[in-house]
């Protein structure tokens, strides 16, 4: 069983664990403006909507590149159309940002391919959010390495990590962790933001299950610098 569908580390675990909240806070006082990379629909919702939420009511302009539109998520289905309204309805709650979908296939994205793309399109920003790229799941990765690619700081957020690392888990570069505490009504926006991807809560084998979704409500988020 691979590490993404084998039982992993609750949200109480996490939050029971002071190594969280003894992390730096990420100074973003000097961002005039932030693109976000997402694999999937969602993904840029899960990591890191609350920092989005926060930017976004400050006036600081937001890119989202959607490298893809998710279709893989119910194979013999097309839920395209209903991925990218998803995504449009979560991001009403955020805050205003520009998307721009590359529609790269879902459970292929390559690094090489994605990287030129991205190159010209985090042209003059200050600075990249992109997945983690020892994420597991290979799309997250694929994004993360090739937003590295890219010549622009970039941060990566963890997703499938909440659920197959642990509290102190040596895998992880924690001496290079920072954390962004979300204030209640932000934290608020984003647990708005995610129900809206309903897609991904439904059927008796959802992709994103209640204790997944939990580790996306905790009232802060973690990024790797
Ligand atoms: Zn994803």
């Amino acid at each position: 069983m691979n590490l993404i569908d084998a039982p992993g580390t609750s949200e109480d675990d996490w939050r029971a664990w002071p190594g969280l909240g003894r992390l730096p806070e990420l100074d973003l006082t000097s961002w005039r403006n932030a693109v976000v990379v997402a694999a999937h629909p969602d993904d840029e919702v899960l990591g890191v909507g609350g920092l989005m939420a926060i930017l976004a009511a400050r006036g600081v302009r937001l890119r989202v590149i959607a490298v893809t539109d998710g279709e893989a998520s119910h194979p013999g289905q097309d839920v395209t159309t209903r991925r990218i309204a998803e995504t449009t309805a979560a991001l009403e709650h955020i805050g205003h940002c520009e998307v721009v979908r590359l529609r790269l296939p879902d459970t292929g994205v390559r690094d090489d391919e994605l990287a030129p793309l991205l190159r010209d399109l985090v042209y003059g920003f200050d600075v990249c959010l992109a997945p983690w790229e020892d994420d597991v799941h290979a799309d997250h990765e694929a994004a993360g390495r090739a937003a590295l690619a890219c010549d622009i700081p970039v941060l990566r957020f963890p997703i499938w990590t909440w659920h197959w690392a642990r509290p102190a888990d040596p895998r992880l570069p924690w001496g290079q962790a920072v954390r962004v505490p979300l204030p209640s009504e932000t934290a608020a926006r984003k647990r708005a933001a995610i129900s809206c991807f309903t897609s991904q809560f439904e059927g008796p084998d959802p992709i994103l299950p209640p204790e997944i979704v939990e580790h996306f409500t905790r009232p802060e988020e973690v990024l790797f610098r």
